[in-house]
């Protein structure tokens, strides 16, 4: 009886093991399985990373290429001052040959004999003013912003091979001065973003950020000891850290002449080429209330390549989204070509 009783508890021993041993093992194997994933979404991300570093090679010498032979053909001009220009008559606008290159882009935008054509209808794939004719402004509520629609991702639509590219700009938001002063707003919230940026972004180089607003980043740079300051700049050259349009301030595009405009850009310019040695490529208009096709034109003439705005009426953003005209590229009603 006492021998059975032993041989029961032994036995049952034995099964619990047994049990445990195949658990165990499971869920190594499933350990495992989720290792080798996370390894090969780490080797992924290397490598796009890497992609991204020559792909951003590539545009730099692309651009030096251009850069130089633009320098080149200003030269030549420098030498050889072209017929034309010893021909302009009393006031006529001189001819584009006068102008070293990089000037041709103003022929492209305008007629330069007269800037306002009022027969001349531009051929465009939108044209706003009809645009805002054919929308009815509605107002219907709802969506992932106020008067769009609800955007639904099914995962099992993308997987490895298929990737949803999803673009995400790291940037803050912050206006010399609304409700706080920009003193305020300095001490209590810019000064510690900008803190972080600098913290958070050498700890990976995958890491981005951009920034807008030259007035609060100038009074952060004087706080800056040397050696923070020599971490800004590397962060600029490695592209983790862009400035965006570079005004002193997001100007108004609503009421602004065009002059401010331009003398607040000029400052915050200015003060990004003396002590950094900066020129921004990309603007960033996300807070202005209402955005004037002056602007656009201001920005190119100044070499910027891209621009983003946002305050769009929602009626018009959701319009456009559902044609995919997003993105485009746009042309005033004086302009004459792309
Ligand atoms: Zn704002």
């Amino acid at each position: 009886m006492r021998l059975k009783k032993v041989v029961a508890i032994f036995g049952s021993l034995i099964v619990i093991l047994v049990i445990f041993m195949i658990y165990s093992t499971k869920d190594l194997i499933v350990y495992s399985n989720r290792k080798s994933s996370i390894d090969e979404d780490i080797r992924d991300n290397k490598l796009l990373h890497f992609e991204d570093r020559i792909k951003q090679l590539e545009a730099n010498l692309n651009e030096h290429h251009n850069a130089v032979s633009e320098i080149k053909l200003a030269m030549k001009h420098m030498r050889q001052p072209s017929p034309s220009t010893r021909s302009i008559k009393n006031n006529s606008v001189p001819s584009m040959n006068y102008w070293p290159k990089r000037f041709v882009v103003s022929e492209l935008m305008y007629d330069v004999s007269c800037p306002i054509q009022v027969n001349f209808v531009p051929k465009t794939n939108v044209q706003m003013l009809e645009l805002y004719k054919s929308i009815s402004f509605d107002n219907i509520d709802g969506g992932v912003w106020k008067q769009g629609w609800r955007i639904e991702v099914d995962e099992r639509d993308w997987n490895r091979q298929n990737k949803l590219n999803v673009f995400v700009v790291p940037h803050s938001h912050n206006d010399p001065g609304w409700i706080k002063t920009i003193e305020e707003y300095y001490s209590t919230q810019t000064k510690h973003i900008l803190d972080n940026m600098l913290l958070k972004l050498p700890e990976d180089p995958r890491r981005k950020f951009i920034w807008a607003e030259i007035s609060y980043f100038a009074m952060w740079w004087d706080e800056l000891d040397e050696e923070d300051k020599e971490k800004v700049k590397r962060l600029l050259r490695n592209n983790q850290l862009e400035i965006v349009t570079g005004g002193w301030v997001m100007n108004d595009e609503a009421n602004s002449h065009w002059v401010s405009i331009m003398h607040q850009l000029t400052e915050g310019h200015q003060w990004l080429q003396q002590n950094l040695n900066y020129t921004p490529l990309s603007s960033w208009s996300i807070d202005p209330f209402g955005l004037s096709a002056t602007q656009p034109v201001l920005l190119k003439e100044m070499g910027l390549q891209n621009m983003l705005i946002q305050r769009t009426h929602y009626a018009v953003k959701k319009q456009l989204a559902m044609q995919q005209h997003l993105e485009f590229r746009w042309r005033q009603l004086w302009g004459k070509y792309l």
